[in-house]
């Protein structure tokens, strides 16, 4: 493989060594926020193989990317995701490899992606209650995720996070129980804003609940300590005193953290999106299946591809139409 040791820096001179990859649109729930109820999937052809799949990380780690988070859809249910986790867990120059979750195979596959060296694991979790989480998720089945959970503890994974988006008449009154429960579990939480990405069965606006309202209950109970700690997302991090937890607000809506994104979104169907709210995108998979013994194209093009990723991205609830027509499950969260 002809591959340079040229890194990837952006027009803006941001560094990108952290690339999220959804291996799926399809899922086994239909998250109100996240999906219509009814969804047409992608035909298979029409979404990159796992060979696909790890070449393109392998040329993107060529590049200098150390990080790369596994998603979807829900990456868990594709057939064997494993030996993607095991082929791109053994590459040389890769820091992190990391995935996140709706936690539903867990409870089967949490040792072995440990054993294949993912590090990390986000689990998205809206509510405690069984009949609300089933609400949310519409299909979802809040013990067995739970089982999934103490499973990933057992596997000793490094990091567990846990993901909640909050919405308004749904599950915002349990920011303080969601947090209540990470602190005894011993893991992470983070909140999430709701986005405007594809259209769904409600209004965006009559759900959205800011970031800075649930801090600000959430410091009626907790006694939270600014953190420094910046992972050059949309994250910003407090720690609970007397605990190990670790609470970040993930804020789309704000524009502070565009100046430091040091990532760029691969869809199942092999398109890199340089900004999750905007449409600057580059088709790999022409290249991958066009040119399947040279790399050559498909790394320039991914250096090409620097001088498009926009400086910052616009989200606007009060529109009509979503900001940006895809789903979060093709693009990847
Ligand atoms: N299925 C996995 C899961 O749910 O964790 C991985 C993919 S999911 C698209 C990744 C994250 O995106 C989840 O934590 C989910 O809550 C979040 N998400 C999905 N749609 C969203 C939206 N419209 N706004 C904010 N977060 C969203
Ligand atoms: Fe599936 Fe994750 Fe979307 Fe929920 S948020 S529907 S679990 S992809």
């Amino acid at each position: 493989m002809n591959q340079s040791n040229t890194s990837l820096i952006d027009q803006f001179g941001r560094k990108v060594d952290y690339i999220r990859l959804s291996i799926t649109d399809r899922c086994d729930f239909r998250c109100v926020y996240c999906m219509a109820e009814d969804m047409t999937f992608l035909p298979r052809d029409e979404v990159l193989t796992l060979e696909e799949c790890a070449r393109l990380v392998q040329v993107f780690v060529g590049l200098g990317v150390s990080k790369v988070r596994i998603t979807g859809g829900e990456p868990l249910v594709r057939k064997n995701a494993l030996w993607l986790f095991q082929e791109i867990g053994q590459l040389p120059g890769l820091r992190e490899l990391v995935t996140t979750t709706n936690g539903s195979q867990l409870e089967h596959m949490a040792k072995d992606l440990r054993a294949a060296n993912v590090s990390r694991i986000n689990i998205s979790v809206d509510s405690l209650n069984a009949a609300r989480f089933k609400k949310i998720t519409r299909t979802g089945d809040l013990d067995k995720v739970l089982r999934g959970l103490q499973a990933a503890k057992q596997a000793g994974f490094k990091g567990i996070k846990l993901n909640t988006v909050l919405m308004r008449g749904f599950n915002d009154d349990e920011a303080e129980s969601l947090v209540e429960f990470a602190v005894n579990q011993e893991i992470d939480i983070a909140f999430i804003e709701e986005m405007p990405l594809g259209e769904v069965d409600h209004t965006r606006e009559s759900t959205y609940v800011s970031n800075a309202d649930t801090l600000a209950r959430l410091q009626k109970q907790f006694t939270l300590v600014s953190s420094t700690e910046n992972t050059g997302g949309p994250a910003k991090y407090w720690r609970i005193a007397n605990s190990q937890t670790k609470i970040g607000f993930i804020s789309p809506h704000s524009h502070n953290f565009c100046e430091a994104c040091n990532r760029v979104r691969i869809t199942c169907k092999g398109e890199l999106y340089l900004c999750l709210g905007q449409e600057d995108k580059v088709d790999l998979m022409p290249l991958l299946r066009e040119y399947p013994h040279d790399d050559q194209p498909l790394l320039e093009a991914i250096l090409r591809s620097m001088s498009i990723k926009p400086k910052g991205h616009d989200f606007d609830l009060r529109r009509a139409e979503p900001a940006v027509i895809r789903f979060m499950s093709v693009t990847g969260g």
